[in-house]
Order: C-alpha cells, then sequence, then structure tokens
C-alpha cells in the first residue's frame, strides 16, 4: 500500500468511492482513467514476449480501464481479485463453471434470482451437477442438506422479489466446516451496505448492471473472490474467453462515483413509500428488509448498513382468479413508475412478479406481489403516482 492507498483505507465511503480504482497521477492528471480498446500489446523484444514479462500482454487479460474498474471493487469488496464479465448473469454462471464439475452438488437458494434458477436447472444439470434449493430461513440448519459431493453453496439475500433475508456467517461457517465454496449474488445491498467476504463469503457477485450503473443504460457483471479462490476463478474465466469492455467499464468506474449518494437517496425515498404502503387498507404485506415487520428484518439490522431502493408488496386481493387483473388494472394506471425489468437506474420501476418457479419460499395468499424500484424522483410524485395505480385496482 502506497501513502493515499492507505489514507482511503481509513476513509469514509463516499471518500472512497470517489478516489478508489485509478491514481490521476498514473496518466497526467487526468481524473479519469483512460478508455484503452485493445487486442494487441507489442513487447519491446523476443524475451520479453516468450515470458509474458511485462504488466500487460493481451485485451483479454486486462487494461488500464478495466483494471482501474477491477481495483475499486477489490478496495470496496475487500477482495483478492475481481473479474469482469459482459453481464450479471454471466457473473452467476461464471463462477458456477469454474468451480464445479461433474457428479457435484450444489445448493441454492429457492428465492434465487430467476435467471440464475434456468442456469441451474438447465445448463449445470446438462453438465452433471446436481441442484438442490434451499429455505432462504434456513440458516445453521441447512448442514442437513450437506451431502458428501456438495460444492458449493450460492446465497442471495435479500432474495430476488420476496427479499428473505439470509444468515450469510452462519451458512457459510458450516458450509466451510464441509469443504464447500460459498458464492453471494450481492447486487441488492452493492459492497456499500454489506461486504459479503466480511462474513465468511468466498465469491461476492455484482449485476453492475444495477447501482453501479445507476442509469439504465450499461450491462455488467463482477466477481471478487477471496485469496483462497481468486486463481481457480481467473483460471476459469481464461479458459472461457470472457471479459468485460472498456467501454461498460469506464461507464461502471464512472457510476461508482456518485452510488453512495445515489443510494442514501434510494433508501430514502424507498423507505417513505414502503411506510406509507404500510399503512394502507389495500396493501396485505409489504416486502422490505429495513420494516421492523417484516420476518428478517433483525438479520438485516445486525448484518447490513442500509437499503437499498428495490422492495415488494402484495396486494390485498385474497380472490385468486383477480390477482392478475388488478395487477395489470394497477400497473396500466402508472405514469412516472415504468413497466419494465431490471433496477437500479434513477427511474422508478415497477413489475407484477412471477413466482411459479418457488419450490419452498412459495408466493404469498393474500395477493398479487408488486415489485417497486424507487428511482431518484421527488417522493410526493410517486405517491401521487401509486395511488393512482390503487384506485384503478380497486375500480376491478
Ligand atoms: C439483475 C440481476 C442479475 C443479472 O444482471 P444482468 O446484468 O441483468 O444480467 C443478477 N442477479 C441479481 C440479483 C439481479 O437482480
Amino acid at each position: 500500500m502506497n501513502d493515499r492507498e492507505k489514507l482511503l483505507a481509513e476513509a469514509g465511503i463516499n471518500t472512497r468511492l470517489s478516489h478508489i480504482g485509478n491514481d490521476p497521477a498514473d496518466f497526467h492528471g487526468f481524473v479519469n482513467p483512460p478508455v484503452v480498446h485493445a487486442s494487441t500489446v507489442l513487447f519491446p523484444n523476443a524475451r520479453t514476449m516468450e515470458t509474458r514479462g511485462q504488466k500487460y500482454s493481451y485485451g483479454t487479460r486486462g487494461t488500464p480501464t478495466t483494471d482501474a474498474l477491477c481495483d475499486a471493487i477489490n478496495e470496496l469488496e475487500g477482495s483478492a481479485g475481481t473479474i469482469l464479465v459482459p453481464s450479471g448473469l454471466a457473473a452467476v454462471s461464471v463462477p458456477f463453471l469454474s468451480f464445479l464439475a461433474a457428479g457435484d452438488h450444489v445448493l441454492v437458494v429457492d428465492s434465487v434470482y430467476f435467471p440464475t434458477r434456468n442456469f441451474c436447472d438447465t445448463m449445470l444439470t446438462r453438465l452433471g451437477v446436481t441442484v438442490e434449493y434451499y429455505d432462504p430461513m434456513i440458516g445453521a440448519g441447512i448442514e442437513a442438506l450437506i451431502r458428501p459431493n456438495t460444492r458449493l453453496v450460492h446465497t442471495e439475500a435479500p432474495g430476488s422479489n420476496t427479499f428473505e433475508m439470509q444468515d450469510i456467517a452462519a451458512i457459510s461457517a458450516v458450509a466451510h466446516q464441509h469443504g464447500c465454496i460459498v458464492m453471494m449474488d450481492n447486487t441488492w445491498a452493492t459492497p456499500v451496505f454489506f461486504r459479503p467476504l466480511d462474513f465468511g463469503v468466498d465469491i461476492s457477485i455484482h449485476a453492475a448492471t444495477k447501482y453501479p450503473s445507476g442509469h439504465s443504460d450499461v450491462l455488467l457483471g463482477t466477481v471478487s473472490a477471496n485469496a483462497a479462490h481468486w486463481q481457480q476463478l481467473w483460471d476459469g474465466n481464461f479458459a472461457m474467453g470472457i471479459c468485460g469492455s472498456p467501454d461498460d467499464s469506464y461507464q461502471i468506474l464512472r457510476g461508482l462515483r456518485t452510488m453512495g449518494v445515489r443510494l442514501e437517496r434510494h433508501q430514502e425515498s424507498a423507505l417513505a413509500i414502503a411506510q406509507w404502503l404500510e399503512g394502507r387498507d389495500d396493501v396485505a404485506r409489504v416486502l422490505h428488509p429495513a420494516l421492523p415487520s417484516f420476518p428478517g428484518h433483525e438479520i438485516w439490522k445486525r448484518d447490513f448498513k442500509g437499503a437499498s431502493g428495490i422492495f415488494s408488496f402484495v396486494l390485498d386481493v385474497r380472490s385468486p382468479e383477480k390477482f392478475k387483473a388488478k395487477a395489470h388494472a394497477f400497473l396500466d394506471a402508472l405514469s412516472y413508475f415504468g413497466l419494465g425489468y431490471s433496477w437500479g437506474g434513477f427511474e422508478s420501476l415497477a413489475v407484477h412478479v412471477n413466482l411459479a418457479d418457488r419450490t419452498i419460499s412459495k408466493a404469498p395468499a393474500e395477493g398479487p406481489v408488486i415489485r417497486l424500484q424507487i428511482g431518484l424522483e421527488d417522493v410526493a410524485d410517486l405517491r401521487k403516482d401509486l395511488e393512482r395505480g390503487f384506485a384503478a385496482a380497486a375500480a376491478v
């Protein structure tokens, strides 16, 4: 560590987000790193070429642009190394493929991001890996599911769409006793609000597409490993030839600079709306880990430093034959909330969640689940928009 790095290591999160990654002194003082487009890198002589005896050797193996982002992520995650991949989904599939082999058994949380489940049920299964889903609330009880060939435990907290919390430290401790690798999809919290490696996780995953991007215009995934797992992750990724593009890497580093202040606003607005929803008669439940009423709230309070801007609520409908019609009426009446997938951008989004894939954490019985991504708009306007949705749903 040089003096600047030492100073930064002790600084607050927004100071670190402003200064981690590239050092302007390395490139003529320009504040941002250069966007290096590269395949070939030249060597000064045959000996250096033979030994790859210089920092950069080929575009797929990193450039000053991708290094700047990887260094920033390592600093945030406390990881030994980070790889960049073209999407958040690839950030899940690449480590699975890097660490698993035919005959292995893998435990995946039932409230997992649906495309992760699809990858497990199709490609992983086809390659001879046995996939088993477990209850997000299982905690140390996961021990009962570990078999002699269990190689990896995949966690995601809060869970996708229904936001179940997981006791990551307890799961990691038990998994490690049995020689399993622990992976966590930490997209919801970002390393600003939760640092998986501090809780025993070996591999931390992010869809940088979400909050690090912040503007709904970039796809990128990051996978960060502790020292014990870094080499195998790097080797697996290198074998597959996957890498992040220089332009996307640049945009994500740019997004990190403002991510702390954006998250503060997402957190505050989402909590205000969640509390307001909780007080309404037409809402059965609000699924937000920062609400004391939410099962798992105690874990969130114990382990997380904050909450981001995405949560769900259950519309109080009761008659299942009306779930879909009321959910659609609600969504169709919204103006500021766009109907779209993904989240983490500056604009609010709403979606009627499909939980048909769940085998353990099943869909609530009271009504349809509507997921809200609270953007950077003014809360009063968002509330008015949601009120139009409730009125439309009531009229069905
Ligand atoms: C969005 C998301 C991903 C995938 O990110 P993409 O870049 O859209 O592929 C992975 N995990 C979680 C939890 C997500 O929400």
